[in-house]
């Protein structure tokens, strides 16, 4: 999911989604146009609007609150975050990888929930406290939705859904009881299935009741959490199907290379028109100094190919190779920092092969066809 980027906060990326104005919009327009004339009646329509504004923007900085605990505790326990993104079902903290025991996946995933009620508790008291000193409607009648929607938000995210918090929960107790991370996924997935398709129920069920909105919305978030729960099983299973294979097992051995001096337009003739590539390792006596992909090739205009050098646009090197032993997963991380779509394996200085995403993919594919005409089996151990 893509979005813009706000900034960043404890080195954490903050992004939101445009889908997530939509519900900036709703809990605006409820505010201010509905909850708050209801239970503070006499106001002037921009009084009632600053309300929704402050709100909103409270509501806001909860759900951030809700997902730097989640971020903070999983970099704690050593998993790399790359950020936060916001969007219309709240938030979601991206993290590169998955936790490595049960107790942390019960510790990562429960601590923001808890943060929640926290908040909640804080709005509680707010409201509470501000009623009995006579403090401004404005104030105390914010303070209590916002305590309201903390507790709406902590008890939605524990429902027992993957990848929802509660469903986190689930998966990690399963993967304790089993000892079996696989077999814990696919229980909470199922878990998310039943939940989305039972959202889906209640929502058709309210539309029949004449409850349009309410009724469609429901059967968003459960459609969106069915889709959740499937794919978050999906990536698991590719993840785990990775596990301790390395990139001498996939890698395409001793690649066709160019040499730096090659003009692009000889580049063009001889390589990326005659062979099946897209993308050329670069070696200089007989050592690999750079990539030069299609992409990077586009970059000239046409005029300029038969004078520019391969050396002029290729990538450096430096943060595209990895040994032959290490494992896949460690490639794929290196292709995303680098934003490439394709690494150098080099061993003791001498290019040994190349290995692609598309290459990664394919794998997959195969292994999970293969998979399919063994039948259902509760793990995947190749
Ligand atoms: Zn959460």
């Amino acid at each position: 999911m893509d979005g813009f980027r706000l900034g960043s906060i404890f080195g954490f990326e903050i992004k939101v989604d445009l889908s997530w104005f939509v519900i900036l919009f709703l809990i605006v327009w409820s505010f201010s146009g509905v909850v708050f004339p209801a239970r503070y009646p006499g106001q002037s329509p921009g009084a009632y609007f600053t309300m929704g504004i402050l709100g909103a923007l409270l509501f806001f900085v909860s759900l951030l609150a809700h997902e730097l605990s989640h971020s903070l505790v999983a970099r704690r326990k050593g998993i790399p975050v790359e950020g936060i993104t916001l969007f219309i079902f709240g938030g979601i903290a991206r993290t590169r990888t998955e936790a490595e025991t049960p107790g942390d996946e019960f510790v990562i995933a429960g601590v923001g929930p808890l943060a929640s009620m926290v908040i909640a508790a804080f709005f509680g008291a707010l409201w509470w406290i501000g009623s009995q000193a006579g403090l401004s409607p404005a104030v105390t009648v914010v303070a209590r939705y916002l305590a309201f929607l903390n507790v709406a938000l902590a008890v939605f995210n524990l429902l027992p859904g993957f990848p929802l918090d509660g469903g986190r929960l689930f998966r990690s107790i399963v993967w304790k009881v089993t000892g079996n991370v696989t077999t814990a996924t696919r229980w909470a997935s199922a878990g998310g299935t039943a939940l989305g398709y039972a959202l889906m129920a209640l929502g058709a069920l309210q539309l029949f009741g004449g409850a349009t909105i309410g009724g469609m919305w429901f059967i968003f978030i459960g459609w969106f959490l069915r889709n959740a729960a499937v794919m978050s099983l999906r990536q698991h299973l590719a993840r785990s199907l990775l596990d301790g294979v390395a990139v001498r097992d996939m890698m395409s051995p001793d690649p066709d290379v160019v040499p730096p001096t090659l003009t692009l337009q000889e580049l063009i003739d001889t390589h990326l028109l005659r062979k099946r590539h897209q993308a050329f390792p670069v070696v200089e006596s007989g050592r690999p100094v750079g990539l030069v992909t299609l992409q990077h090739v586009k970059k000239v205009s046409r005029d300029a190919w038969s004078s520019s050098h391969v050396v002029d646009v290729m990538r450096e090197v430096s943060q595209l190779t990895v040994g032959p032993r290490d494992s896949v997963t460690h490639a794929l991380e290196r292709m995303q920092d680098a934003d490439e779509r394709r690494v150098l394996v080099v061993k003791e200085g001498q290019l040994v092969g190349i290995l692609s995403a598309s290459d990664v993919a394919t794998w997959i594919q195969r292994s999970e066809e293969l998979e399919s005409l063994r039948g259902p089996s509760p793990s995947l151990t190749f």
